[in-house]
């Protein structure tokens, strides 16, 4: 059952297990299956569901060779008692918009949605190809990837998790959420230098012949969990069903109305998925693609040209200060219709000018389906301020930028379908911005501006947040940039 091409190479397939396991195929195109949207769910049927009944039906689609059984066992493990709101992703009407919060995980953003059930879907993966070796994870973090990554695998049978952040380059909290990890097959690692350096050091290892053998020897395989694995972007489908069945339930649609969603956008994995809903015959009018200043995904939608040779600006919302949007590559398959040669061609520009531009009638495709805005530090700010007063509603940095493209396009267009704001992260997670977005600027610890920005807003704060300041620190290892490797045979014990 070889339902997965590359993006690049038609002729490059995997089974769905198979895909899932290598994350990206061997001439580093990104999975896809060409058929999407031949099998749709039944609307009527989906939205009673349940989340785990409607999680468990999509993920049936995706990977059609693991029996439905695993895929309801892993649903279960992953979603059943790790988040703090029963409906998993709550959807509140604020304003005009309904935001629906994703951050209800246990790191507080949304890279839970998919990294609490990756493991889940990775070792069962195996298990179906008879592959019995131990699943070693290695990961460079800038901060919270690493964090969602920990969580989702600490625990899980048959895997090892090692992370390595930089040392003085993540904020305090984040620095605190990864050194008290609890979690019996966990290692953390701070290293004396940035992010890329974490990241060269990690690519070196992957690739280092030497390191992989020893592995094999015992019995033990490297993986990344990165963010273009169809494992990882399967689940985040599902959230978009579940946004629409709550206006259903709540009487503001009836089934068959076109709604807009609104996502603060980055690698474009997120928004990737809600192209994935509408081909799976979910009611969506248009995707509004919300960037911060790094606004190369803003240009592309409008222009047809994508450039990545620009500044790189660092802003308020980080997890969106990205430049190369790996996950536009299957948006690109499916507006060419499929056609791998033209994406192959698009990528090889990329890769070689780091710049690329798409026929006319392929960007007034894209325009079919998204539209774009983008927001500036102070217009986000304002905007959090603005929620705030007007609503008393407290939205995180990545959440500001959506809100005000939301808003910016309602005001610009005609277009009066329902608008749903897509939340990635708590407020919490970034409490000095958001103090600051509100009050004045405070120069302080940042438990301390975490606590004060709770008092001052009658928010509360998540439990895996106020809790850290207090438990103990189970992870001191720092090293140096050649000392990554000799760290990670130390934690595999070999
Ligand atoms: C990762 C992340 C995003 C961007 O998501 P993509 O799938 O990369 O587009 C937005 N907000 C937060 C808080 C994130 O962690």
């Amino acid at each position: 059952m070889n339902s997965y091409e590359s993006t690049r190479n038609r002729n490059i397939t995997a089974a769905p297990s198979e895909a899932l396991i290598k994350g990206l195929a061997a001439d580093g195109g990104l999975y896809v299956m060409r058929n999407l949207g031949e099998k749709k769910p039944d609307l009527h049927k989906i939205l009673k569901k349940d989340y785990y009944g409607m999680a468990a039906e999509i993920l049936n689609i995706f990977l059609p060779d693991y029996p439905s059984e695993e895929i309801d066992k892993a649903v279960k493990a992953a979603y059943s008692d790790k988040f703090d709101d029963k409906k998993i992703v709550p959807l509140k009407k604020v304003g005009d918009n309904f935001i629906l919060e994703l951050f209800h995980g246990p790191t507080s953003a949304f890279k839970d949605m998919a990294l609490q059930i990756l493991p889940h879907l990775l070792t069962k993966g195996k298990k179906l190809n008879g592959n019995k070796s131990e699943t070693v994870i290695l990961t460079a973090t800038s901060g919270d990837t690493g964090k969602a990554a920990l969580e989702g695998f600490k625990n899980v049978e048959g895997t090892k998790i090692i992370v390595f952040y930089p040392h003085n380059g993540v904020s305090k909290v984040q620095k605190a959420q990864m050194v008290t990890q609890e979690g019996s097959n966990v290692f953390v690692c701070g290293i004396d230098g940035n992010f890329d350096d974490a990241q060269t050091g990690v690519k070196k290892i992957f690739s280092d012949k030497r390191v992989t053998d020893i592995l094999a020897e015992h019995n033990m395989e490297f993986s990344s969990a990165n963010s273009i694995n169809i494992g990882r972007l399967s689940p985040q489908v599902v959230y978009y069903f579940y946004a629409y069945k709550q206006l259903v339930d709540n009487g503001e649609i009836t089934i068959g109305d076109k709604i807009n969603f609104t996502v603060p956008t980055g690698n474009f994995g997120d928004i990737l998925a809600g192209y994935y809903a509408k081909i799976l015959g979910l009611p969506i009018n248009r995707l509004i693609c919300a960037s911060n200043c790094n606004n190369v995904l803003f240009d592309f939608i409008t222009s047809g040209t994508y450039n990545k040779n620009r500044f790189f600006e660092k802003t308020i919302s980080p997890s969106m200060d990205i430049l190369l949007s790996s996950n536009l590559e299957r948006f690109l398959y499916y507006v060419s219709e499929c056609n791998n040669d033209t994406v192959a061609s698009l990528m090889n520009d990329v890769n070689k000018k780091g710049s690329y531009t798409v026929t006319e009638a392929l960007q007034n495709s894209i325009e079919d389906i998204l539209s774009a805005g983008w927001v500036s530090d102070s217009e986000t700010k304002a905007t959090i301020e603005r929620y705030f007063r007007d609503y008393g509603y407290l939205a995180d940095t990545h959440t500001g930028v959506a809100l005000k493209v939301a808003d910016e396009y309602k005001a610009n267009t005609s277009d009066d379908s329902k608008s749903v704001v897509l939340s990635t992260a708590s407020p919490f997670k970034f409490s000095a911005s958001v103090y600051e977005s509100i009050f004045e600027k405070y120069e302080a610890d940042e438990f301390e501006i975490m606590q004060s920005l709770a008092e001052k807003t009658k928010c509360e704060i998540p439990i895996q947040l106020s809790e850290l300041k207090s438990k103990q620190t189970r992870h001191n290892s720092v090293v140096d940039k050649d000392g990554m490797e000799a760290f990670v045979l130390k934690c595999l014990g070999i």
